[in-house]
């Protein structure tokens, strides 16, 4: 298997004034109440409250919307938490216009979900993985006694 460098989230640094999300809410699911609701309960969950990326950064911004890491469009369970994350409005734009890629190159077949570090097949757990976050876990649970 081929190795290639992991792919770096870069953030951008300017402070462009009307940069907005492109327009490719075309899920069915963002107009519906379920999603008004679950996404308001997501965003109030203490985790969630503050940007991931902005805090990633060291800056506290109050998150607003739910973003899908991998996109919705390609994710196949729209409704899945584990798949959400917290965004400020600039953080979720600029990750809008990741996905617009994400998403062109799943159509063109190239790369797919593979891109966020999340394999679309789970490898089976093997002896060595539970060994070490099991002596990953210890040494958490020491710290706190
Ligand atoms: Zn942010």
């Amino acid at each position: 298997m081929p190795t290639r460098p992991k792919k770096q989230h870069t953030y951008p640094k300017t402070e462009a004034s009307g940069f907005t999300a492109p327009d490719y809410h075309s899920r069915p699911e963002y107009h519906t109440a379920r999603w008004t609701w679950r996404r308001k309960a997501f965003l109030e969950q203490p985790e969630h409250v503050f940007c991931v990326r902005c805090k990633k950064q060291g800056i506290y911004k109050l998150a607003k919307v739910v973003d899908h890491i991998i996109p919705a469009e390609i994710c196949g369970d729209f409704w899945d938490e584990s798949n959400w994350q917290a965004l400020c409005k600039r953080c979720n734009a600029v990750k809008a216009a990741e996905d617009k890629v994400l998403i062109q190159q799943h159509r063109k077949g190239v790369g797919g979900s593979n891109l966020y570090g999340r394999p679309s097949q789970d490898p089976a757990p093997s002896f060595e993985n539970t060994h070490a976050s099991f002596q990953l876990f210890e040494k958490e649970g020491s710290h706190g006694q």
